[in-house]
């Protein structure tokens, strides 16, 4: 039977989040969780699979002791099991360790797999990146933003757009593929699914400890990226109101903005005729 993992990442359910500014890292406590949404279409293209040849699916996430909640609400969708990594020692890993301790929980409980599902980006970070850093952790070929999948035998033929192109690839097992949120629309678990989901679906949870992870390999002081600031921009437009007879206007316009008018069209426009004589302009600054 087809072995499948899909990694999933709980993230906060609101975008505006603050910050720890020492290590620039977001309080993810002060937030409720979901289920990434891309990593909700990766477990809906598994449970394709699952219906069509037949497979067994372990959801694997790495986060606080509340990402068990993504973990069971998977098994509602229809995950056969669920594995959770968590030690504050994992805690504030970049990409790079994330993948890193991923692949090494996959070497420990399920290194017979056949094929690993991946979101294709977390809406909280959206590096994109640890997709990719898991196929290469574990030496694996991995195509990145699939949005059909095809089983042939062992052979798995993925297609995707890329640059305004429809790729069609053939990838032989085992390998990974990460997911857009363009296709395999997600299913909802049922009332009753997420009722014995949360009462039976056994979760095995593992440590740092468990996984033999070494110190220099693990969580935020082994995380090469270094993130100096997170600020959000401040927003700078200024309003400018143009008032007066239609000619008067046009030129008033063109006198303040021929320049940037005449970029934006390829044109010199600061030839035009305009006599500002009787057009009021009056500007404010806008927050
Ligand atoms: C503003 C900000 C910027 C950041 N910039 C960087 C950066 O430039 N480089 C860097 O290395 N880190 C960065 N990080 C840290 C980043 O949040 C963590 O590395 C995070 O654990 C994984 O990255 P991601 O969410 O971008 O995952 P992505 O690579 O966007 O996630 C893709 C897929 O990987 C899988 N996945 C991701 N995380 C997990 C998980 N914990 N458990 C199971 N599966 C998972 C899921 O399938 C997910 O859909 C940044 C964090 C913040 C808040």
């Amino acid at each position: 039977m087809l072995k499948l993992i899909v990694c999933m990442k709980q993230v906060p359910m609101v975008s505006e989040l603050p910050w720890d500014s020492r290590t620039g890292t977001l309080k993810r406590e002060l937030a409720e969780g979901m289920m990434n949404p891309a990593c909700r279409h990766a477990l809906e293209a598994a449970l394709h699979l699952k219906h069509r040849c037949g497979a067994h699916i372990t959801a694997l996430t790495m986060g606080p002791p509340m990402a068990e909640e993504i973990l069971r609400e998977a098994a509602a969708m229809g995950a056969d099991r669920g594995i959770l990594l968590s030690d504050p020692r994992m805690a504030g890993a970049d990409t790079f360790v994330t993948s890193h301790t991923l692949a090494r929980a996959i070497e420990k409980e399920c290194a017979d797999f056949d094929l690993i599902l991946c979101g294709c980006y977390t809406s909280d970070s959206e590096t994109a990146q640890v997709g990719p850093q898991l196929a290469e952790e574990l030496n694996i070929p991995g195509v990145a933003y699939a949005e059909n999948l095809e089983l042939r035998g062992h052979c798995l033929r993925i297609q995707r757009e890329s640059d305004d192109f429809l790729e069609t690839l053939e990838m032989d097992l085992p390998g990974l593929v990460t997911l857009t949120t363009r296709s395999f629309s997600p299913r909802y678990p049922s009332l009753g699914g997420l009722q014995d989901a949360f009462d039976q679906a056994d979760i095995l949870c593992l440590t740092a400890d468990d996984l033999q992870l070494e110190e220099e390999k693990t969580g935020l002081k082994a995380s090469p990226t270094k993130i100096l600031k997170v600020f959000s921009p401040a927003a700078e437009k200024k309003n400018i109101v143009l008032k007066g007879a239609v000619k008067k206007v046009t030129d008033a316009l063109f006198a303040q903005f021929g320049d940037r008018l005449g970029a934006a069209m390829g044109k010199d426009m600061k030839t035009h005729d305009h006599d500002s004589g009787e057009t009021e302009i009056s500007g404010e600054e806008e927050a």
